[in-house]
């Protein structure tokens, strides 16, 4: 043939002759290509972040008397590889919903609400990827009331971020402010991928508030709540675009930064590794702004060691945290 080398056909004219078995072919090495990598995207790797500068340390007055306390509400069993990039299959990480109470004398705050009386059938709500294996315990607002603390007493809720493990609680808590900027309310209202729990919850009181204070450790933009430094809140729109970080100073000069889910287990920031592509994908993270947010933390918390980073689903990050109603000052 005038246009074969050394008697074989080149591979168009052979793909031609057979089109469904070169069809099969280019399918398997597609799927075999898409397989190694998406394993690759489970695998370990350190991740690059940029190099940020995050300025002084803040001035904080927190009053004599503040204090926080953790609520464990519950947890989930997640893989740790499900949580970040390295993560072992079979290291069984029970990821804690759990809310912090933050006593203030001009207005006792939650951070968080974990899981409320309703959770299962909150969860019904979700796409079946979503619903994990939970185990309950008892919800924020029994907590509080056998304790005899008032639920009225709690000014306002501070959700990290809209995401169902994080509000559940709130269904208990009807008529308490719930804390969002008009970004965060726009996502909400948007009843975006996610937040079909706060959106079941229906006469949501919403107390808007904006960054309107100066750059944080960092970050560009605040909203000091009380206006002494205690409670800061500073925007992290990466896992979803109402993300926040709360930053919390204590009387004793301990400072806490409470990062919702930027990462879901402490080896998201001290490796720092990723959490996988997949998990990214599916929740729709911003990829550059959670980068930039990883950065800001870990080179604050390296400069002040005063700061100790909680991400919302690591039980171990709370071990610090009395157990409500004790109190870490
Ligand atoms: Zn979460």
């Amino acid at each position: 043939m005038a246009n074969s080398v050394n008697g074989k056909l080149p591979l168009l004219q052979r793909m031609r002759r057979r089109p469904v078995r070169s069809l099969l072919i280019v399918a398997a090495i597609l799927i075999v290509i898409a397989g190694a990598c998406l394993t690759w995207s489970f695998a370990p790797a350190r991740l690059d972040l940029p190099s940020v500068e995050v300025g002084a340390l803040p001035p904080a007055s927190p009053p004599p008397g503040m204090s926080i306390s953790a609520l464990p509400t519950g947890t989930y069993e997640t893989p740790a590889a499900l949580a970040f990039r390295g993560g072992s299959w079979s290291d069984k990480r029970a990821f804690a919903a759990t809310g912090i109470l933050v006593r203030h004398p001009k207005g006792d705050l939650l951070i968080d609400t974990g899981f409320g009386k309703n959770v299962d059938r909150q969860l019904a709500l979700l796409p079946s990827y979503q619903r994990s294996e939970h185990h309950r315990g008892v919800p924020i607002a029994q907590q509080l009331t056998a304790a005899r603390m008032p639920l009225r007493d709690i000014a306002a809720i501070i959700p990290t971020h809209s995401h169902w493990d994080h509000i559940s609680g709130g269904d208990d808590l009807r008529g308490i402010p719930v804390m969002e900027t008009a970004a965060g309310r726009a996502f909400i209202a948007s009843k975006a991928k996610g937040t079909e729990v706060l959106n079941s919850l229906g006469d949501i009181h919403y107390q808007q508030y904006a960054f309107d204070g100066g750059a944080y450790l960092g970050f560009p933009k605040s909203h000091d709540v009380y206006g002494d430094g205690a409670i800061v809140i500073v925007p992290a729109p990466g896992h979803t675009p109402d993300s926040v970080v709360v930053f919390v100073t204590l009387p004793s000069g301990k400072r806490y930064a409470f990062l919702g889910d930027l990462v879901w287990q402490t080896e998201g920031l001290s490796i720092p590794a990723e959490k996988p592509w997949l998990l990214r994908r599916l929740i729709g993270e911003d990829y550059d702004e959670t980068r930039l947010d990883l950065a800001r933390i870990r080179a604050a918390t390296a400069r002040y060691p005063q700061i100790a980073a909680v991400p919302a689903h690591d039980g171990r990050a709370f071990r610090a945290i009395a157990t409500y109603p004790g109190e870490t000052r």
